[in-house]
């Protein structure tokens, strides 16, 4: 069995990468368990945090490493909050307040569309030259009313009309299907795959 870091503390999506890299022989480590510290993210790219994350926890655990780095892009907001989505509302990090910020930003405003990206990275080594990077893209719009209990930051509020339904009203199976995530971490592991880094 390889090993490899996932460079998140987040104990949801290490389920979910860990199920999905599990059957190619590979067991994805938290980067907790080599005390990777936080990583500092000064881009203002998804691609450019992501790559800075996955080059660090490569660096401090010694094994090839896969970050993740996502959030909400609001067409009207000029792609806005982007990459400054888990604390769009400041600090401390508040999904509440961050939604009550987006609903006011977008009073008034006809256009609601916005889409939910992820950006994954792998790399071999700290300096790998030519990292593997996948993306996705989850498509809908922000409603003033929250519906559902699931999921978790701007869920509530984001409306898929494809299933008539919010991110939080979907089930995880379900929303790891359609979603960002889903979609970016599929592509990671079939680039994995067609380049030969994993069986
Ligand atoms: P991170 O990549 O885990 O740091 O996520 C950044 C932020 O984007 C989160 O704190 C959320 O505010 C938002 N975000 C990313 N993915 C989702 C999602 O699937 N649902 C709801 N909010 C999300």
């Amino acid at each position: 069995m390889s090993q490899l870091v996932i460079a998140s503390g987040n104990a949801g999506k290490l389920r979910e990468i860990a199920r999905i890299l599990a059957p190619y022989g590979i067991e994805a480590l938290p980067q907790s368990a080599f005390n990777v510290p936080d990583c500092p993210e000064p881009h203002v790219t998804f691609v450019e945090n992501c790559l800075a994350k996955a080059r660090h926890a490569s660096r401090v655990s010694g094994l090839p490493a896969l970050a993740d780095d996502s959030g909400i892009c609001v067409e009207a907001l000029g792609g806005a909050p982007g990459v400054y989505s888990a604390r769009y509302a400041g600090e401390p990090k508040s999904d509440a307040r961050n939604n009550e910020k987006l609903i006011a930003d977008l009073h008034g405003v006809a256009d609601r569309r916005a889409h939910y990206t992820c950006v994954m990275v792998y790399v071999r080594h700290p300096d790998d030259p030519e990292p593997v990077i996948a993306e996705g893209r989850w498509h809908g719009e922000i409603i003033d009313t929250p519906r559902g209990e699931g999921g978790f930051g701007y869920d509530p509020y984001f409306f898929v009309p494809q299933f008539g339904k919010t991110g939080a009203e979907l089930g995880e199976d379900e929303k790891n299907a359609v979603s960002h995530r889903g979609i970016a971490l599929r592509e990671l592991v079939g680039k994995l795959k067609a380049l030969g880094r994993i069986g």
